[in-house]
């Protein structure tokens, strides 16, 4: 400890723990930023962070740009573009990939009270949406049943913190801590690791415009959710990317890394999803059940196809996960029921006694592209 301080010339309460030791973004002194976030910028100088999904389907990449004026509307940026020959997304002699805006929202990192974070869809060279980009494919099936339908959906994102090791953040460094039953929704430092980061990010969800909803502790220790939502339309999925970037933002300040791999610790620890709940204008009408059985008699038909849309692997991420027990069901077959957490599709209990609301769709992982399952649900229940 004493050789790693002086060397990098910090108090040795500022090294209290591994993760410090091994994240530079954790030790470097974030207070130093405040002193250039004082600085008065000209006055119609905006600063635009550029957000967009890479070729994993799951990756996050982004960059800044200084814009003249404060945009109203999406169509007010700029469209851009970037080398997508470095995010799996194009080869190197035609690498150009364009970004288009499509939501806009307020940035809870710069100092500027009009920065904002732009949320983008890519095309390719030939004008294609790229392979990954499903925002294009929901947005054509939204438009067709928006003002029919009125689809909301809400999302719990779930995910998983992790030191930089690799290792769930405050797990012992060899063995497991006590098994899973005090965790979920627990307090307590022996029950609960990194609030601060949990609570940092609620604020910041609600600071940039998102529709964040709620957050819990999970059942495996070093697990958290949030939920999004319920939103009409393409909402809740935009917002979901965003929350997922500014999550990732405030654990690179904590250095801690958010994972949102669907089975981050095999054996007797719960994965982790993101249960997509789903309303129209009918299920939330009187007698609403009736058009959620509907919904669910024509999902019964799909899981193949809906298996395929509920992981960026098109399926192979949740075969770890949905494994029929620790509260999911088989990947293989469909199910149904009433305040059941190990089926693929979940009438809550209080829509069941209400007789109206929305159906809970359990299969998505929480590394799913929401744009996907968004789509596979409108297609599947409205469209087709
Ligand atoms: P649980 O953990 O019991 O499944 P949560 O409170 O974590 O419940 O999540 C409930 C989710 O349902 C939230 O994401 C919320 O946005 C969503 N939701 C509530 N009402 C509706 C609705 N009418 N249509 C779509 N989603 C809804
Ligand atoms: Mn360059
Ligand atoms: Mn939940
Ligand atoms: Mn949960
Ligand atoms: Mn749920």
């Amino acid at each position: 400890l004493a050789s790693i301080t002086a060397s990098r010339n910090i108090s040795t309460s500022q090294v209290h723990h591994k993760v410090l030791e091994n994240s530079p973004n954790a030790y470097l002194d974030k207070s130093i930023l405040n002193r250039y976030k004082k600085l008065d910028i000209p006055h119609d100088k905006i600063q635009a962070t550029y957000l967009w999904i890479d070729g994993t389907g799951e990756g996050i990449r982004l960059k800044d740009r200084v814009l003249d004026s404060v945009p109203k509307k999406p169509s007010d940026l700029p469209k851009w573009q970037y080398d997508g020959s470095s995010t799996y997304q194009a080869t190197g002699g035609n690498s150009d990939t364009l970004l288009i805006p499509r939501a806009i929202y307020r940035d809870p990192f710069k100092p500027g009270k009009n920065d904002v974070i732009v949320m983008c869809d890519t095309y390719q060279a030939d004008g294609k949406p790229t392979p990954t980009n499903h925002r294009c494919d929901m947005q054509e099936a939204v438009d067709k049943v928006l003002e029919s339908h009125e689809p909301w959906f809400g999302i719990e994102q779930e995910y998983t913190l992790l030191d930089m090791d690799g290792r769930p953040l405050g797990w012992p460094s060899s063995g497991f801590p006590a098994p899973q039953g005090p965790y979920y929704c627990g307090v307590g430092a022996d029950r609960v690791v990194g609030r601060d980061l949990v609570e940092a990010h609620g604020i910041a969800c609600l600071y940039a415009g998102i529709d964040f909803a709620g957050t819990n502790a999970e059942v495996m220790p070093a697990q958290w959710e949030y939920q999004v939502g319920p939103s009409l339309g393409m909402k809740v999925a935009d917002d979901l990317w965003v929350s997922r970037y500014i999550l990732h933002r405030i654990a690179e300040d904590f250095g801690v890394v958010v994972t949102f791999d669907p089975k981050p610790v095999v054996g007797q620890w719960n994965g982790a999803g993101a249960h997509t709940n789903f309303s129209t204008k009918a299920m939330r009408a009187e007698n609403g059940i009736e058009a959620i059985k509907a919904a669910i008699e024509k999902l019964s038909k799909q899981q193949e196809k809906h298996i395929r849309a509920y992981d960026p692997k098109e399926g192979k991420d949740n075969i770890r996960r949905l494994v029929g027990r620790l509260e999911t069901s088989s990947i293989s077959e469909f199910s149904w029921g009433i305040a059941d957490r190990g089926v693929s599709v979940r009438i809550p209990r209080g829509v069941a006694d209400a007789k109206k609301g929305y159906l809970e769709d359990r299969r998505p992982s929480s590394n799913c592209d929401p744009y996907s399952v968004c789509n596979a649900l409108l297609r599947t229940c409205l469209v087709e």
